[in-house]
């Protein structure tokens, strides 16, 4: 079976108050072992979380340039974040793709070159409400998939995020149902494009409006290994995120 994984997404979220304070809820609340836990902290609080994390809870950069180091003002590595503590990245958000113009092919060279570095890659895909509305969902996903796929040779390190756009923030969490029939047509097209191996073993989470009202319900689908949470990762409800399926 595929270990359930969580993220937290704190986004451009809190400040030294504040990350201590959920740093300790999380560290004082018995987490489920069979769960690998990960937060995905601003860069320039990346050190201060970790130090106040259990080794337990894996720490992401929320973003990684495509080169190891250079005259590239305000960007930063992933040798950087591994330097801060940092074991995973989280790449291709959709608020990445959307707001900063990060196409396909950046995202799939980002995903590349923090592998090589060593870190473990969330690797993000989702599509719009428009393009789920055009009946487009499953072409998006495939070729958002594709270009991470001409880019990554191994996927032992790497972890799927589908995050329907029109899901994220927005309190319209995808039914389980309708996360499950996209699952399955990734696990399906991993099945197809990649291999058997890499399409039974690759960890696919559900991101967009996960609470922890709804993360059992949503745990118990076949194809759903975990979950990636904005919001409610800022919360003590995490906690009982994380916990869904113990
Ligand atoms: P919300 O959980 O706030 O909808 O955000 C989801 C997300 O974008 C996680 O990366």
């Amino acid at each position: 079976g595929r270990k359930f994984c969580v993220g937290g997404n704190w986004k451009m979220n809190g400040d030294q108050k504040s990350i201590a304070e959920i740093c300790k809820v999380l560290s004082d609340a018995q987490l489920d072992p069979n769960t690998d836990v990960v937060i995905g902290c601003p860069a320039i609080y990346l050190m201060f979380a970790r130090n106040l994390l259990p080794c337990s809870i894996g720490v992401a950069g929320q973003n990684a340039y495509k080169v190891a180091k250079g005259a590239f003002t305000g960007e930063i590595s992933p040798a950087m974040l591994k330097d801060v503590g940092a074991d995973w990245v989280i790449l291709g958000h959709s608020e990445r793709r959307a707001i900063f113009k990060e196409s396909d092919e950046l995202i799939a060279e980002k995903a590349e070159h923090a592998l090589a570095e060593g870190l473990k890659v969330i690797a993000c895909i989702g599509e719009t409400l428009e393009e789920r509305e055009a009946g487009k969902t499953n072409e998006v996903v495939a070729r958002q998939m594709c270009a991470y796929a001409k880019k990554i040779r191994d996927w032992t390190n790497v972890v799927v995020a589908y995050e329907p756009v029109w899901a994220i923030g927005t309190g319209k969490t995808a039914t389980p149902d309708q996360a499950q029939e996209v699952h399955a047509f990734l696990r399906q097209w991993l099945t197809e494009n990649i291999s058997k191996e890499v399409s039974n073993s690759l960890r696919i989470q559900y991101g967009g409006s996960v609470t922890a009202a709804n993360a059992k319900e949503l745990a118990k689908k076949p194809d759903i290994d975990g979950f990636l949470v904005g919001g409610a990762s800022l919360k003590p409800e995490f906690v009982d995120i994380v916990n869904a399926r113990k």
